[in-house]
């Protein structure tokens, strides 16, 4: 992967400018880390981010931390805790925490100009800060969480040059500066790369879906604030004035009672009707979802609760109008009536969905616009460039003018 694969895609500017400050920062050294090397969306960009920071002559390493079922178990209570949904941490699991992050951090080389900790798991690595800009990227929703278990991470982030937070309403008073970042999609993943119409045809009809009338499509977990049963509610009375299918597509969840049950209840509401399309998605499945969503007339992401909404920023770079619930990261990516509509009930989608069915010209419009919002706003590029920007930022923080 080369920063030079972005040229035509990515607005030129941002390419420019990532040069530019790659200039000044070539042979100076970044170190990012997280606690997977695989699974999840922190794994998933860092995979792509790294090569290209590397590429541009930056000696980027990526560290993973080791650690053990009982860790992580702490560390998804810490998580659904800092969310507002989860018990207090006791001291037990602070001492379990603090434990592998010694023993990480007297593994792991932290030497470097740029350091970035991803989330609550490593945060405890600032400890051991000698030099360089240290920042903590923070990519969950922190915004109301529990009160004891938030303070006793605040402790500590503190310590940091700067925290990073995708969404201002997830960001928390602190005393360091703040930078917002939204999360990125990378258009040369098989999830975004362009396909041809032949491949989305064959993925279509292998998944026995008729392209003989307007497709309404959501991808997205079986999860009860993705609301897959008002989007079907919004289908039904969409379906008296125009005759469309509707594509509900997620993962297998058998591991997740909660998905299993959401996906019964979205079966028996389905009741059997031929024109809604319940799919099973294998993981890995990135290159079937690009093709469903590109084959989708309009793209639906009901939510009722958000993070950032990534399936939304897919759907609208494959110029797809998105109609969203109006919540977490949602608004950014959907500029009312220029890149789709936001909505907050069954009736309220129902009545953008026919809008829109009715007027193609319009939907193509928004579509147009679509591509053009994520291309400005929400490309893996744009992403290094705020890196890369944050850094030199910080780097010279006492001068009166920063020249980037
Ligand atoms: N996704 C997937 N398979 C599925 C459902 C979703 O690969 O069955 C992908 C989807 O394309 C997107 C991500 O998982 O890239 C979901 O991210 P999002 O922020 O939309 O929602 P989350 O699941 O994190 O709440």
């Amino acid at each position: 992967m080369k920063l030079e694969d972005y040229k035509g895609i990515s607005a030129p500017g941002d390419l420019r400018a990532i040069e530019k400050m790659a200039e000044r920062l070539r042979g100076k050294k970044m170190l990012h880390v997280n606690s997977t090397a695989a699974g999840g969306g922190v794994a998933e960009l860092l995979q792509r981010i790294v090569p290209l920071i590397r590429d541009m002559g930056i000696d980027v390493r990526w560290e993973v931390m080791q650690a053990e079922k009982p860790f992580f178990e702490v560390t998804k209570n810490f998580h659904n805790a800092l969310q507002g949904k989860g018990k207090p941490l006791t001291r037990e699991m602070w001492d379990t925490y603090e434990g592998v992050n010694r023993e990480n951090y007297a593994r792991i080389d932290t030497d470097a100009d740029c350091v970035v900790i991803h989330d609550p798991q490593p945060a405890l690595f600032i400890e051991k800060k000698k030099r360089g800009i240290w920042l903590w990227r923070c990519h969950i929703d922190i915004s109301t969480p529990e009160k004891a278990t938030w303070y006793l991470l605040k402790n500590t982030i503190e310590k940091f040059d700067a925290g990073i937070f995708s969404v201002s309403s997830f960001a928390q008073s602190l005393p360091i500066p703040q930078f917002l970042m939204q999360p990125s999609i990378d258009p040369l993943s098989e999830k975004n790369i362009e396909l041809s119409e032949d491949e989305v045809n064959r993925v279509y009809e292998r998944f026995g879906i008729p392209m003989d009338k307007p497709i309404l499509l959501q991808v997205s977990r079986f999860d009860p604030f993705k609301d897959p049963l008002g989007v079907i509610d919004s289908y039904r009375l969409v379906k008296k004035y125009h005759d469309c299918r509707l594509v509900l597509a997620g993962g297998t969840a058998t591991d997740d009672p909660e998905g299993e049950r959401v996906l019964k209840e979205v079966q028996e509401k389905a009741n059997n009707d031929p024109d809604i399309h319940i799919l099973l998605i294998p993981p890995f499945s990135d290159r079937e979802i690009n093709a469903l969503q590109r084959g989708a007339t309009i793209v639906l992401q009901k939510s009722t609760r958000e993070g950032f909404g990534l399936v939304v920023a897919e759907a609208l770079w494959k110029k797809k109008p998105v109609i969203g619930g109006d919540v977490g990261g949602i608004p950014l990516q959907i500029i009312e009536g220029v890149t789709g509509f936001l909505i907050h009930s069954v009736e309220g989608a129902a009545y953008r969905i026919r809008q829109l069915l009715e007027n193609p010209e319009k939907a193509k419009k928004m579509g147009e616009n679509a591509k053009e919002h994520i291309r400005r706003n929400f490309l893996i590029t744009r992403n290094i460039e705020n890196y890369l920007s944050m850094w030199t930022a910080l780097e010279h923080k006492d001068q009166k003018v920063i020249y980037l």
